[in-house]
């Protein structure tokens, strides 16, 4: 595991006692004018990271958070993936991947076993971003699955057929570094099989009364799926979303998930910012819509956060 101290071992280009918006400030100066330099010289994982994104409560800040940490992480040079496994297809929108009926999907790769590979699109936006969109046909997917053989292991079976998916030496240099999944809001076969494909978990909570109400029953299927299905799923990473620094609710909130998961929770808040809830309705992450604004600041930190700190227990 890495901490913020062997930032400095990484030789990329940023300056390690730089205060978080100092880095990100950087960042995008670097990116402007060597956009080639800044994407190749950050490290990547040994091996292809699965990471779920769930919280069965609806509008906490999954899907943006996924679409927005995959396009900061891409930023960052990494190969990323996102699985769209919500039938809304809200991180398609954002990712301005066409997602009506009838486009190659989630659904086709989950339901008829399609290769993964076969139903992949590439981001226009951001190089080395690449998606997999859902169309509302995954809706009926939670019903078709339940009679199929070895129903919830069909999405890690999808992930790990993929040719990009594995370790340096097996891959190489074409492999992806993030594989982000997207989860519907709700406990089912979906988000099932999006647990038993995963390595570990980021679980965005809203910073808002109620916050950690229903993430115990979360954690209780967390703990069922380590139990049977998958040992070495781990919540690695707990991200504060909508973060209100001016409410004296939004920092109680927060410290309380602090004293609940300790260090998994990403030093990174996300602020609540219109900035960020504009940008699915351009076709964008905040990141490209407007790179200096303090969303996309905040993702870009929160995903340098997650690379550094690599994969946990
Ligand atoms: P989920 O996927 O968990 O249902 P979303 O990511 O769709 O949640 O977010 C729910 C709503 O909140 C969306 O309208 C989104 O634009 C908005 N939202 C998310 N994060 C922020 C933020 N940091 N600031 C302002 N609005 C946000
Ligand atoms: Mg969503």
């Amino acid at each position: 595991m890495r901490t913020a101290g062997d930032l400095a071992a990484y030789g990329d280009g940023y300056d390690a006692e730089a205060t978080p918006l100092a880095r990100a400030a950087q960042h995008t100066v670097l990116a402007r004018q060597d956009p080639a330099r800044t994407a190749a010289s950050f490290a990547r994982p040994e091996a292809t990271r699965v990471m779920v994104v769930a919280n069965q409560k609806g509008g906490v800040g999954k899907t943006t958070s996924t679409v927005n940490v995959a396009a900061a992480l891409a930023q960052l040079g990494q190969r990323v993936l996102v699985i769209d496994l919500d039938p809304q297809g809200n991180a398609s929108t954002a990712l301005s991947i066409d997602h009506h009926r009838g486009v190659p999907s989630t659904y086709d790769a989950l339901v008829d076993g399609q290769p993964l590979a076969d139903v992949i699109t590439a981001c226009p936006d951001l190089e080395g971003l690449f998606v997999v969109p859902a169309t509302i046909d995954l809706a009926g997917a939670e019903i078709e699955l339940v009679s199929v053989v070895a129903r919830e292991g069909r999405l890690r079976k999808a992930i790990h057929g993929h040719p990009w998916v594995g370790t340096a030496a097996e891959v190489g240099e074409e492999r992806f570094d993030y594989v982000l999944i997207d989860c519907p809001p709700s406990l089912g076969l979906l988000t099932l099989n999006a647990l038993v494909a995963g390595d570990e978990m980021m679980i965005p909570i809203q910073a808002e009364y109620y916050a950690l109400e229903g993430l115990g029953q979360l954690l209780e299927t967390v703990d069922m799926v380590r139990a049977h299905l998958n040992p070495q799923l781990a919540v690695s990473t707990i991200l504060v979303t909508m973060f209100d620094a001016r409410t004296r609710l939004a920092a109680g909130v927060a410290q309380e998930v602090r004293d609940h998961f300790g260090d998994q929770v990403l030093r990174t808040a996300i602020p609540r910012s219109v900035r960020v809830s504009e940008a699915p309705s351009y076709g964008q992450t905040v990141m490209t819509y407007d790179p200096g604004s303090p969303g996309a600041l905040s993702y870009f930190e929160a995903a340098r956060e997650i690379a550094v700190r690599g994969v946990r227990s």
